[in-house]
């Protein structure tokens, strides 16, 4: 904090060159079926404030009828996902298009419909599944997770879903806050650190500018469409990170395109990520995953789901110690 005395942030962020943007590119993975497109983490970044995990699935069209395929073809039944448990973070989902039946070891229910968010806190331990409804043939969601700090992380696990979120126009684009404060709205997500998460749609060409908090650490990643900062363009799943103490940034945005904004604190502690685990040392990482293994009751059962548990692979680290 102290540093922004001597570090004055411009009016002008996105042209300040002693901080360039940084540009992120996705890589894909397979998750339940679908593949998607993993933006954080990866070496160049970890995190950005809490935000420790971001996948992109789609948008994508499964085939209407699955009987019309010869064989099984990945992808045309949506996703799937079976019982798999997690520490330490909360999962965010926010859906774009298509319906997603969530499950959890609390006896949560809930579908997740366009325009609405499911947050899943794990805190010391929870399990869950996610799947496409059968009649559901479109997918287009942004996973993320968001680290917990050390003195919430074995925090009692819950499950909330918000169908409601402040939305508005502004500029030419429509903004929907999923989390955090924002230009006098606030969201009703639960959140255990200063952050914030827009969602911004341009029906037309439009220049939002948005105002920032210096002692934020902030990066847009592009859903769909084109985002230019300056003179970068970026195209879908690509992400820029814009670092801290810019007291605002200019997103030019072409028509149809649709950027979601994630900021935060940059997070104090350090953590380790290990497949759907989050801890803050090896020792909790190796516990969390030898219970699971162990059917221990700490992650519960997914009532309702007709498939088998996810089981992580090996930890390469696991007898180096703590
Ligand atoms: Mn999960």
């Amino acid at each position: 904090m102290s540093d922004s005395q001597s570090r004055p942030p411009h009016e002008d962020g996105t042209t300040d060159d002693r901080q360039p943007i940084q540009r992120l590119a996705a890589r894909t993975a397979d998750v339940g079926g679908i593949s998607i497109n993993r933006i954080l983490p990866q070496r160049a970044r970890r995190l950005i404030g809490a935000w420790c995990f971001l996948d992109h699935a789609g948008p994508a069209i499964f085939s209407a009828d699955d009987a019309s395929n010869a064989g099984p073809s990945p992808g045309n039944r949506g996703m799937r996902v079976g019982p798999h448990p997690h520490t330490g973070l909360q999962t965010f989902t926010w859906m774009l298009a298509g319906e997603i039946l969530h499950r959890d070891s609390l006896g949560s229910e809930q579908v997740i419909r366009p325009g609405e968010l499911n947050l899943m806190t794990a805190g010391h331990g929870i399990a869950h599944t996610e799947e496409s409804l059968a009649d559901s043939h479109e997918l287009h969601a942004a996973q993320l997770w968001i680290a917990l700090p050390y003195q919430d992380r074995h925090t009692q696990p819950r499950f909330d879903h918000y169908n409601e979120l402040p939305r508005w126009t502004d500029q030419g684009a429509d903004f929907t806050l999923l989390t955090g404060a924002f230009l006098g709205h606030q969201a009703p997500t639960l959140a255990f650190s200063p952050l914030v998460g827009i969602d911004l749609f341009s029906p037309g060409n439009s220049h939002p500018t948005l105002p920032l908090r210096t002692d934020f650490e902030y990066g847009v990643l592009v859903l769909e469409g084109r985002l230019t900062l300056g003179k970068e363009r970026f195209d879908s799943n690509e992400l820029a990170y814009l670092g801290s103490e810019r007291l605002q940034v200019e997103l030019a945005l072409e028509p149809g395109t649709r950027v979601l904004l994630m900021g935060g604190e940059p997070f104090g502690d350090s953590i380790l990520l290990w497949w759907n685990f989050v801890g803050h040392n090896k020792a909790e990482i190796i516990e969390a995953q030898r219970q699971w293994e162990a059917g221990d009751p700490r992650f519960g059962e997914v009532p309702g789901f007709d498939g088998q548990r996810l089981m992580p692979p090996p930890i390469p680290w696991a007898t180096s110690g703590n």
